[in-house]
């Protein structure tokens, strides 16, 4: 009988142990992407870029003789309307690990097995699945370091080849159109913004990280953190997220170039580390999602009003602080943001503004195609200074020293604003094309001061932790 393959994260065909499992089996595999919940409530550009990844593996699975079929509705009931339809007899599909996916899964899972159906999860999302991953005394870790010491020199099995054909079942269900589904609908600037900046599909994730590590991984130490360098960073964020490439693939090509690229090559890896590490708090504290790791933040004075003109100012690029500004801006067009810019305007808003990091985290998940579940909730609880392993409330990023130490040509604060410059740049320009007229913006305003300057924001936000540590 049938497998149905339930493609979510994982769309991709090489180094997908599901996959590679069911067409081993020699039995048909019928391939399935199903627009649920979790697919409706994703943020705009993610959900954007998720229909892009979508098109890209149902074009990879249609060159390999298969399809993907597409269903709307609730996970379960889509999956028992398909396995009465076609006579499957098991329904395989990659782990996840964040609280929602994971209470979905399992529900999915207990049903499905009730039903007498061979339901079963497969690894593929992560290097190291969380629960094997301990420290000394035996918990889970809540400090990067020492699980990055811990898992460094571990072997790991070597990437699975993409299958040379997928079995085709004799008749295919009926699909879904991609289109009708609409998946850039919520895309207040239009599809077209963000659309050129994405990099889909599996093909060109695998072209990514093969350029990355021949010309710039020797590089990356030095560079990461500039924001004004093109492709500084290897830009695989937008397509692990969908799985189109798996992190082992990366571990792997990160661990060939170590020869060669000793420094940079270690840092790459530390990184991918950090999504592991991320994606281990996700699994042990679901917490982390929505709520202070450290519950003793709840009695922080945050705020929490996204009406505030300064919150307005910071979605808007339009804070008087070119870093903030630079960043928020690089967001709404391109759809993703350096991560020193991140930290940057993450500090700004939770220790200059004293926003709740809450109200960031749903900005950065309507604006992000590299929205993860897991990085975005610890890189706004490591910011705020609520998360595990974070940077201390108290030490607030001078978002002006900032600028100067990591782009002291300019050239980031070039490429973002247009106000003051005679000649801006196409992309600073292309920011006062995709906002909405009712936000008032013009290149040719003159560039605000400050919401909050960078100064008076610290002693406010130093201030605030005193009154928060002194009850
Ligand atoms: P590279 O520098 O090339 O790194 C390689 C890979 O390592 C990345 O693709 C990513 O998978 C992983 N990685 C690197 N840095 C981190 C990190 N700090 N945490 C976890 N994994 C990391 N990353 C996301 O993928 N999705 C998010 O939604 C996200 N939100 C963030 C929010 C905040 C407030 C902060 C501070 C960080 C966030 N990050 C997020 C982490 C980081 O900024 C991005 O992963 C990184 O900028 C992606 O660029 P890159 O692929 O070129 O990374």
């Amino acid at each position: 009988s049938p497998i149905l393959l339930w493609f979510r994260r994982d769309l991709r065909l090489s180094d997908h142990p599901a996959l590679d499992a069911a067409c081993t089996t020699g039995r048909p595999v019928i391939p399935v992407f199903i627009h649920d919940d979790v697919v409706e409530n994703t943020g705009a550009a993610a959900k954007m870029r998720w229909g892009m990844s979508i098109a890209a593996q149902a074009a990879a699975l249609h060159d390999k003789g298969s399809r993907l079929i597409l269903r709307r509705g609730d996970a379960l009931a889509v999956l028992r309307d398909l396995v009465r339809e076609t006579g499957a007899g098991a329904v395989w599909w990659s782990r996840l690990y964040d609280p929602e996916c994971k209470d979905r899964d399992t529900a999915v899972k207990s049903a499905l097995t009730d039903d007498g159906i061979d339901a079963k999860s497969h690894a593929g999302h992560l290097l190291f699945e969380p629960w094997t991953v301990e420290t000394g005394s035996g918990g889970f870790y809540k400090v990067y370091t020492p699980m990055w010491k811990n898992v460094r020199d571990r072997q790991l099995p070597d990437s699975i080849s993409a299958p040379s054909t997928v079995p085709a079942p004799d008749q295919w269900p009926d699909s879904d159109d991609l289109d009708d589904w609409q998946m850039a609908a919520a895309m207040q600037r239009g599809a077209d913004v963000v659309r050129p900046w994405c990099t889909v599909g599996e093909d060109a994730a695998i072209q990514r990280l093969a350029t990355f590590v021949q010309h710039r991984i020797a590089d990356y130490q030095k560079n990461r953190d500039i924001p004004g360098m093109k492709h500084g960073t290897s830009g695989l964020s937008e397509n692990l997220t969908y799985g189109e490439i798996s992190p082992l693939t990366c571990w792997h090509a990160g661990w060939r170039a170590m020869d060669r690229a000793g420094t940079g090559a270690e840092t790459f890896l530390k990184e991918l580390v950090w999504r592991e590490f991320a994606y281990h708090l996700i699994y042990h504290t679901p917490r982390i999602v929505d709520r202070n790791w450290r519950e003793e933040w709840d009695g922080f004075d945050w705020n929490t009003d996204e009406r505030l003109a300064e919150v307005k100012a910071w979605k808007k690029g339009r804070t008087g602080i070119r870093f903030v500004d630079a960043a928020m801006r690089e967001m709404y067009v391109t759809g993703t943001m350096h991560n020193r810019g991140r930290m940057i305007v993450a500090s700004y808003l939770t220790k200059h503004l004293q926003c709740d990091w809450r109200i960031g985290q749903r900005w950065f998940a309507d604006c992000l195609i590299d929205w993860d579940p897991a990085s975005n909730a610890m890189g706004w609880q490591w910011s705020a200074g609520s998360g595990p392993d974070a940077t201390p409330y108290f030490r607030v990023f001078n978002p002006v020293t900032q600028l100067d130490k990591f782009d002291g040509d300019g050239d980031y604060v070039r490429a973002w604003l247009a106000e003051e410059y005679s000649n801006p740049s196409d992309t600073a320009l292309s920011y006062f094309e995709a906002i909405p007229e009712h936000w008032g913006m013009s290149p040719d305003d003159t560039y605000p001061d400050p919401v909050v300057a960078a100064d008076d924001g610290r002693k406010a936000a130093l201030d605030a932790y005193d009154r928060f540590k002194n009850g």
